[in-house]
């Protein structure tokens, strides 16, 4: 019998989650902890860091983990990359269930930067209205650029306010919409949007608000990762495991 080990925190790995209860494939969903309610799941459930390579491959051993499908966002390359050292050492397949990146479009206004780094540099100059839609790992690193006025977009409340001078708080979950960012956008008056290319639909409405309203946008190319098998859907994985998908 497989037992499958999704590294998670996605959508994508949620669907996965409930593709396996519905086909009965033990799976335990793993969550870095960084969320505060992450959502039910119906299957197994597992919080915080295994401790590096060394403790996934334990991990991997200690729980007879058959199938390792690695489900992160496409930003979280540290664990990506601890997942395929560990699956290697412990001989355990491994599978990455991704989005793919997104494409630009005709009308969008995107100018591409490698990492955070580049998107801080980018912003040398004068004040304007961001949207920095990156998360609250990341915003810190824009105070550097105390400048603009900044609005943020958070899945929790952060425990400490963000260290920018000058910013809006939105907390929201989403899924979005291009109807409502278009209209979040309007109303604060956002005349750059900076975004990381994490793929997917959900994430994606506000770079169409941006396309609707002729902003330009930042974006923030993925970072790089080992070479791993990949696919960009729930079917693909349970074709991998051997259970042909059924209409889940
Ligand atoms: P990261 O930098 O690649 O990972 C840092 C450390 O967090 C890992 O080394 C690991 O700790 C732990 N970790 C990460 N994902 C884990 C998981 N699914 N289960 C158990 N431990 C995990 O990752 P990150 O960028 O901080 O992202 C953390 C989580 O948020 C990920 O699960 C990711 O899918 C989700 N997320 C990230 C982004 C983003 O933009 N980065 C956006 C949306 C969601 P140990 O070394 O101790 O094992």
């Amino acid at each position: 019998m497989p037992h499958l080990l999704i590294l998670g925190g996605t959508s994508e790995a949620s669907a996965l989650a409930a593709a396996c209860a519905a086909h009965g494939v033990a799976a335990t969903l793993s969550y870095a902890g960084r969320t505060k309610a992450p959502a039910a799941q119906p299957v197994a459930v597992r919080i915080g860091g295994f401790g590096g390579v060394a403790g996934l491959t334990e991990h991997l051993r200690r729980e007879r983990v058959t199938h390792l499908v690695d489900a992160t966002h496409p930003f979280a390359a540290q664990m990506s990359g601890h997942a395929v050292a560990a699956a290697a050492a412990a001989a355990v397949p491994l599978l990455a269930l991704t989005r793919p990146a997104w494409v630009a479009q005709a009308g969008d206004r995107w100018t591409h930067v490698p990492d955070i780094a580049g998107a801080v540099a980018a912003l040398d100059g004068p004040a304007r209205r961001v949207m920095l839609a990156l998360g609250r790992m990341h915003v810190d690193a824009f105070a550097a650029q105390p400048q603009h006025h900044y609005l943020l977009r958070f899945v929790d409340r952060p425990d400490r306010p963000p260290a920018l001078p000058q910013h809006d708080l939105v907390v929201d979950r989403g899924p979005f919409t291009p109807a409502a960012d278009r209209a979040l956008i309007a109303r604060h008056g956002i005349d750059l949007v900076v975004a990381k290319n994490a793929g997917g639909s959900g994430a994606a409405a506000k770079l169409a608000a941006a396309r609707d309203l002729a902003l330009p946008v930042l974006l923030i190319d993925r970072p790089m990762l080992p070479a791993r098998a990949e696919v960009h859907d729930v079917a693909a994985v349970l074709t991998w495991l051997g259970h042909a998908e059924r209409g889940v």
